[in-house]
């Protein structure tokens, strides 16, 4: 039973839900959260995949860089985020031998043997060097900003080597991955930290694959994409321990259908559906974690086709009976616990992305695997020894491919991904894929369809929409705290909380983060909140 009026109502308990919910109920206020789902956690949760198998899988989202160690301190969250030994590797074929590109963590000898064998000198691994050490200033620059009100491009422009600056905010990222390296596999590398969630040529005029990579080499000034312990839904069960220990309610089975903001200093009107009937509730401020698209819809407006987001990546979940060795003879523990590239060079992605541009699935698919029990097991369950994971993400199949023939094409799409993994391995994936006790293969496969009837997400877009720039621009307004936060909508009282909010993408509570302190912005300014909020009440 809810009471008729909160401060705060959240619309969705995505992660990033959660996250508003429990910094704005620790500084005392009301707060409601309504979920359509029967569990929270959206993108971001664990979930036993494979009937009659105890192993819970990180079903969508798989590894965390962008959550700042500031957000887990905050709010206390019981979280272990760990390291993997291995970065990436990339398997190819030189001279007829089948070899590959291995960059550990922490890079060290191996590292540079591993580029000298591939490109012959020292050169391309000085060149690596220099670029992910001139990103790292611009990651250094931006980190401590995103729990701030949005830095201008200025301020951090001012911090940043001007070189760095060009290459990665105003020229297409494909131009400088050219210009300093020569090798094409190793500009692939590179290049698909610009492609992870994102339908875009390396090329591309818009620098939507500019900004990618930028979130994904930004995260906590190191840009690491850590695991975390226990899978995805840890981060998730961590979050709403926090939202509700510190009083937030949170309603799951409740999918809203209406935000209805009346005039300035009015509360709210939020409609949701709780299965058997119509329930309304009031709130002086809504933070809505659904993407902006359908919070448009939910205020009222027609769905536009149009402008609706579009998801462009395959994920593949899978169950191993063990891992399967490789053609290039390196140690599989080492080459699956990092980022596995697969068909992708940069001649590889750019013919990828022409392809899906003409209506036609790439092949060969370019995608990353990683396995997750290689550096924490926990997540297996009671299962035979030697049994993994592993997570297939796959670039540039974006949603319009799947329209005409969902059933039939998401077939041909996952054909074509573990024909790109069967072409770098020694046995076929098909040879240790496990069986559920009822004889099916353990492989599930997500296309963006799916993971809109799942999720909500529109289009299947893992980021809500295309990436904006984590600062503002010298003619952005910046009058509100919700202008301040980069958390704004058309309505005062309706912020965004979710990964559509600038700098919300990915799973890093920030869009959560942010719009929460716009809220006690405009609490501490305006005096609006209905509860027992004041400055005093804050905890931390
Ligand atoms: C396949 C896949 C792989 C990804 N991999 C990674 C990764 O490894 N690392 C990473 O950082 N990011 C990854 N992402 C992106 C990341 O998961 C998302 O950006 C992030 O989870 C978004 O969190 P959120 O809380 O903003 O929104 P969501 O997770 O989308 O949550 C929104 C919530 O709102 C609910 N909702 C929707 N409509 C309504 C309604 N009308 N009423 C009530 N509730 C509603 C939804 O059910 C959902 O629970 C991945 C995403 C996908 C899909």
């Amino acid at each position: 039973m809810t009471r008729g009026k909160y401060d705060v109502v959240v619309v969705g308990a995505g992660h990033n839900g959660l996250t508003a919910a429990a910094y704005l109920a620790r500084a005392g206020l009301s707060v409601l959260v309504l979920e359509r789902l029967g569990h929270v956690g959206g993108a971001a949760v664990s979930a036993q995949a494979f009937p009659g198998l105890p192993t819970r899988l990180s079903r969508y989202s798989y590894l965390v860089s962008l959550l700042p160690d500031r957000v887990v301190t905050d709010l206390g969250l019981d979280l272990e985020l760990v390291s993997r030994s291995t970065a990436s590797y990339s398997p190819t074929v030189r001279a007829g031998r089948a070899t590959g590109l291995l960059v550990e963590r922490n890079e060290g000898e191996a590292t540079r043997a591993s580029f000298r064998e591939l490109t012959g000198s020292d050169d391309e691994y000085d060149a690596w060097r220099a670029f992910y050490d001139g990103v790292a200033g611009l990651a250094r620059a931006v980190a401590p900003t995103l729990t701030q009100p949005l830095a201008t491009d200025a301020a951090i422009r001012a911090q940043v080597d001007p070189q760095v600056w060009r290459d990665v905010v105003e020229r297409p990222i494909g131009e400088a991955i050219a210009r300093r390296f020569r090798d094409d596999l190793v500009r692939g590398v590179v290049g698909t930290d610009a492609l992870i969630g994102t339908f875009a040529s390396l090329h591309d005029a818009s620098l939507v694959q500019n900004r990618c990579f930028l979130y994904h080499l930004i995260g906590n000034g190191t840009g690491e994409w850590r695991v975390p312990v226990g899978g995805m839904g840890a981060v998730t069960d961590a979050l709403a321990r926090a939202a509700t220990d510190a009083g937030a309610e949170v309603l799951t089975g409740a999918g809203v259908s209406a935000i209805r903001p009346a005039g300035a200093g009015e509360p709210v009107e939020v409609r949701w559906h709780d299965g058997s009937a119509e329930q309304a509730v009031e709130a002086s401020y809504v933070l809505a974690n659904v993407a902006p698209w359908v919070l448009r819809v939910l205020l009222g407006e027609e769905e536009d086709p149009a402008t609706k987001p579009e998801g462009a990546q395959l994920k593949v979940n899978l169950l191993l009976s063990r891992l399967p060795r490789l053609r290039s003879g390196i140690d599989p523990e080492v080459a699956f616990a990092g980022t596995l590239h697969l068909a992708e060079t940069a001649a590889d992605l750019e013919v990828a992305w022409a392809a899906a541009q003409r209506g036609e699935l790439p092949d060969p698919l370019p995608g990353e695997v990683y396995c997750h029990s290689l550096t924490d097991p926990s997540i297996l369950g009671d299962v035979p020894p030697g049994t993994h994971t592993l997570t297939y993400f796959g670039l540039h199949t974006p949603a319009r491919l799947f329209a005409a023939d969902p059933e039939g094409t998401r077939a041909e799409a996952l054909r074509l991904a573990m024909a790109s993994l069967d072409a770098v391995l020694e046995e076929p994936i098909d040879s240790v894929v496990m069986r559920t006790p009822d004889g099916e293969p353990c492989i599930e496969a997500k296309t963006p369809q799916d993971v809109e009837a799942d999720l909500a997400m529109p289009g299947g877009h893992i980021f809500h929409g295309h990436l904006e720039w984590p600062w503002a621009s010298a003619r952005a307004r910046l009058e509100t705290p919700g202008e301040r936060w980069g958390v704004q909508t058309d309505h005062p009282a309706v912020l965004l909380c979710g990964s559509g909010a600038r700098r919300g993408g990915a799973v890093s509570g920030l869009g959560g983060h942010n719009a929460a302190q716009a809220v006690l912005e405009d609490v501490a300014a305006t005096g609006s909140a209905v509860g027992d909020f004041t400055r005093a009440g804050l905890r931390w």
